[in-house]
Order: structure tokens, then C-alpha cells, then sequence
């Protein structure tokens, strides 16, 4: 557990790290603009919002009905689902499918982070690449990720280039620019996908009546980390159930939204393994893509959450928006954070999943200006939740 001047000293070096501050200033630039143009071209966005937050305050209210309604159709859709109670249970779990001496692929995903999955497998003795380019960075440079959707989001051009020039060996020209990095990067991650044993995504949402999973994306190494290994697995929160194929999908286009990459490139939709039936109608499964997908439910804090003022945390989406809103975060990223999560959702994220003694430190640099309330797609009261995690501290402070 970090103490308030631990959490101190890390944000003044992060304050004095030009390069870190730089990046951060030319990634927000534009910020406060792009969504509400999404809004403004496509109007129904904020109706669809409207929709998904009723949808995510009903299934988190109906959460243990839909967990036993997705068993079913995990059934039926050949999904091999585990409720994993803490992050112990789901690594281990994972862990026992994999074994050792595998290559696995990973697409970006914070409930792999909570779960401090790749570093588990690779203590196991395999070999673990993150293939979204941001999170490939973080993976470098053994740090954690400052944006939930942008990883990378406080490293400069230079820095990148730095990182895969000295850990991957990749031929950077100096005076960098992206192309140059992103090129690189795809021919070193092809042979990593083509020869991949197992391919581990998270997932924006799930649906209870079809155990098919929605996964939203620009790069398109999700459609590669879930379609070319032999294996797949699903790793995420139990709170991203809702009842249908169709408010998953919905609940996918406003987190592109409101994360300001609308229209998404791509949203793919998982419902169990590849087959096919096209000899004497005979089912056989892994025909082009996985011939196995496992689901892997974490609960980690989550159930319990539901009982305390965090409730409302759970229908968060992860668009990252109130991270861009916050006056602290633009200068310190997610050093301003827990282990994991950081920012403003971060801070009630920490408080979910490793309790108030770590997330009530953090708590204690909020200005509680709310703007992270006013942009929230999902109506959470962001700051409301942050001054009661405050508030549990603060009274424990006083008690002991
Ligand atoms: S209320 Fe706190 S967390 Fe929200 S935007 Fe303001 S400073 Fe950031």
C-alpha cells in the first residue's frame, strides 16, 4: 500500500519529468473537442448512452441472474466459462491451461493488468507479447498504463523510439515518427500471432443470452490475437454482463464514443469457437479460427463493491473520458493511481478491487471540481464516490 507521500513524490517526479509532460500536453491538445464532434455528427450517440446506462444499472441490480443465465448459454455456445473469485484464482486458472513454454499473444486489457497476468505467465516460462502498440510499449518499458484506452499516452515519439530500438532491436531511424515505429513493430508482432499458441483478449461487453463477447478496436490485432491461435481466452469483470447481443453491442459503440474513435475500425463479436458443418452436416469445431474459448469471469472485489456507494463504479465502460476531463490527471497521467487503475475512474477502480486503504491516499488529491461527473456517458457520480472513499479514510485515520 503506497502512503500519501509516496503517492507525492511519484506525481512531483512525474511533474519534473519533461519528456512525460510533454507527451501528456500534445495528447490532451484537442481533447475537450473531439467528443463533443463525435456527438455533434452522430446525434444518436447520447440516446444510445441514455439506453446503455439504464442497461448497465439494470444488469448490475441483476447480476447473479445473469451470471446463471450466461452458464446456460455458455453451455450451448461450446464456451468454457470460469467465475474466478479473486486474481488469484483466475492466474492459476489460466495459468493451468497454458502450462509453460507457450507463445501467447495478448490483446489490451485492464482486467489482465489487475490480475498481473503476463508476468505470471511469464514466470511460468512463457513467452508473452502485448500486441496493442501502446500496451507493447508499457510492456518495454516494465511500467504500467497511464490511459485506459491510450497506454502509452505519456511517452514522446522519441521515447517509443528509444524503447523498441534498445529492448526489440528494431532498425528506428533517428528523427523518428510514428510510421516508422508502428511499421517496425507490425513486422516484429506477424510471426508472433501466426505462431502463437494462445491468443488472450479482455472484452467491453458480454451477453448474457448468447455468451457472445463484444470487443471494439482500431488497430486490428484483436481480430488476430482472437482468430489465429489455436486457443483463446477471454479474461474480464463480471460487471461487464449485460442481457443482450444487442446492448452489448450498443454499449461497445458508445465507449468508442465517448473514448473519441468513432467510428471504431472494427467490432468483433465472439460467441464460442470457430466449426464448421459443411461435411455430412457434422459439426467440428476449430475450423479456421480457435477450436477452444475459455471466459474467465473475475470478480475480485466487484460483488462486494455492490453493497457500498462504489455500486455505481461498475457500470463504467472504460472510455477513459473523465481521465481526459480531470485537471490533476492531465499532469499526472495514472501515476496519480493505484497498482492498476488510475485518474478519476482509477481511484474508485482501486477502491473496488483493492479496498479503501489503498485507493483512500489517492483520494486525497481530488479537488472535487466534478467535471469528471459532468462527461461521464454513463451519469456515474465520479467525484461523489471519490469524497466517500475519502471520507471511510479519513475516519479510519481518525480511529486508529
Ligand atoms: S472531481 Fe477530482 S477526479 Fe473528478 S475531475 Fe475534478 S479533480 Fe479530477
Amino acid at each position: 500500500m503506497a502512503s500519501i507521500e509516496e503517492i507525492i513524490r511519484r506525481v512531483y517526479k512525474a511533474l519534473e519529468d519533461e519528456e512525460f509532460q510533454e507527451a501528456l500536453w500534445k495528447a490532451s491538445l484537442g481533447s475537450e473537442v473531439r467528443v463533443p464532434r463525435i456527438l455533434q455528427n452522430y446525434e444518436y450517440i447520447r440516446e444510445l448512452a441514455r439506453e446503455v446506462t439504464e442497461a448497465r444499472k439494470k444488469s448490475i441490480d441483476r447480476l447473479d441472474e445473469l451470471i446463471e443465465e450466461l452458464k446456460d448459454s455458455a453451455r450451448k455456445t461450446g464456451v468454457k466459462l470460469f467465475l474466478a473469485d479473486t486474481a488469484e484464482d483466475a492466474r492459476e486458472y489460466i495459468g493451468g491451461i497454458i502450462g509453460k513454454g507457450k507463445l501467447v499473444v495478448l490483446s489490451k486489457s485492464m482486467v489482465a493488468e489487475e490480475i498481473g497476468l503476463r508476468e505470471y505467465l511469464e514466470e511460468k516460462g512463457n513467452e508473452v507479447w502485448e500486441t496493442d502498440l501502446g500496451q507493447l510499449l508499457i510492456q518495454l518499458e516494465g511500467s504500467k498504463p497511464m490511459h485506459t484506452i491510450a497506454p502509452a499516452v505519456h511517452m514522446t515519439v522519441e521515447r517509443a523510439a528509444r524503447l523498441v530500438r534498445e529492448k526489440l532491436g528494431l532498425e528506428i531511424p533517428d528523427n523518428p515518427r510514428p510510421e516508422d515505429i508502428v511499421a517496425e513493430v507490425r513486422r516484429f508482432l506477424r510471426e508472433k500471432f501466426t505462431n502463437a499458441d494462445y491468443g488472450i483478449s479482455g472484452a467491453n461487453a458480454i451477453a448474457a443470452d448468447t455468451a457472445a463477447v463484444v470487443l471494439v478496436e482500431n488497430e486490428g490485432n484483436i481480430r488476430l490475437v482472437t482468430g489465429l491461435p489455436p486457443s483463446h481466452i477471454i479474461v474480464a469483470g463480471m460487471e461487464k454482463i449485460v442481457e443482450t447481443l444487442e446492448l452489448a453491442v450498443k454499449q461497445a459503440m458508445v465507449q468508442a464514443a465517448y473514448a473519441s474513435i468513432y467510428p471504431p475500425t472494427y467490432i468483433n463479436i465472439i460467441a464460442g469457437p470457430s466449426s464448421t458443418a459443411d461435411i455430412e452436416h457434422t459439426r467440428v469445431y476449430g475450423a479456421h479460427g480457435p477450436r477452444e474459448v475459455h471466459l474467465v469471469l473475475v470478480d475480485n472485489g466487484r460483488m462486494k463493491a455492490r453493497e457500498t456507494p462504489l455500486r455505481d463504479q461498475l457500470r463504467c465502460i472504460r472510455c477513459g473520458r473523465c481521465q481526459w476531463e480531470c485537471p490533476v490527471w492531465r499532469h499526472t497521467a495514472n501515476i496519480w493511481g493505484g497498482p492498476t487503475y488510475g485518474g478519476p475512474m482509477g481511484i474508485n477502480w482501486t477502491g473496488i478491487t483493492l479496498g479503501v486503504e489503498e485507493a483512500g491516499p489517492l483520494t486525497l488529491l481530488c479537488l472535487q471540481c466534478r467535471r469528471c461527473d459532468v462527461v461521464c456517458p454513463v451519469e456515474i457520480p465520479i467525484s461523489r464516490i471519490i469524497h466517500w472513499l475519502r471520507r471511510q479514510y479519513m475516519d479510519r485515520l481518525l480511529l486508529s
